[in-house]
């Protein structure tokens, strides 16, 4: 299989090919048509699976469909457990996205530094938010974004968010949204308590093992 029978926009494939990617692997394989068909999908997803990539490219092809908006809400919103995985995230958004004419603003939102700084940045809008829950709870207190827009939501290393005590944050997360959206949920194991934040999220979702 190759990256073209996504039928993706040249720019994305361009992309693709720039960071040297040859083929889809295994999880990008099925999670890419699932989403980019709409549905909600849970796929079991170790690191180095290539599940970053997998569902970045939906979401960017997507944001690419959508015409200028000029208030920019926060479109899709990808929760993450660490500040390496955020920055790891946003860096791969980025370079997938170098080549569109309009690139995805993108918010890079993570606890342990001020907020200050992150505060300035969504001043001017953002498209896609990568964010830990604890300091995106702050940000949205403080009013410094609303995530009343949000049409795809992305929960990366879902266990290791509950794992490291984000369930409250999760749910407080999850009564700010949209209940029409899209929701992709991604975890290594399925301890009975991902399993219960899988079953609250997902809308008959695509599960995906490999
Ligand atoms: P991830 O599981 O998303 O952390 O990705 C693991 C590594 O695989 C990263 O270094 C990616 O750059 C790389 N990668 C992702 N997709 C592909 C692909 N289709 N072909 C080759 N390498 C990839």
């Amino acid at each position: 299989m190759s990256f073209t029978s996504f039928g993706l926009s040249t720019a994305l494939q361009n992309a693709l090919g720039g960071r040297g990617y040859l083929a889809p692997t295994t999880i990008q394989q099925e999670v890419i048509p699932a989403m980019l068909a709409g549905h909600d999908v849970i796929a079991t997803a170790q690191t180095g699976s290539g599940k970053t990539t997998a569902y970045s490219v939906p979401i960017l092809e997507r944001f690419q469909k959508l015409e200028g908006d000029k208030s920019r809400p926060v479109r899709s919103l990808i929760l993450v457990p660490t500040r390496e995985l955020a920055i790891q995230v946003g860096d791969t958004l980025r370079s997938l996205s170098q080549g569109f004419s309009h690139p995805p603003k993108l918010a890079v939102l993570f606890g342990g530094i001020s907020i200050n700084p992150q505060m300035m940045h969504l001043r001017g809008g953002a498209d896609i938010v990568i964010a830990t829950p604890g300091r995106l709870l702050d940000l949205v207190a403080k009013n410094a974004l609303n995530l009343r827009q949000v049409a795809s939501l992305v929960l990366d290393e879902a266990d290791r968010m509950l794992a490291l005590g984000f369930t409250e944050e999760l749910s407080k997360i999850i009564e700010l949204l949209p209940k029409q959206r899209q929701n992709c949920f991604f975890s290594a194991t399925f301890a009975p308590l991902v399993r219960e934040l899988a079953e609250r999220l997902l809308d008959d979702p695509i599960r995906i093992n490999v």
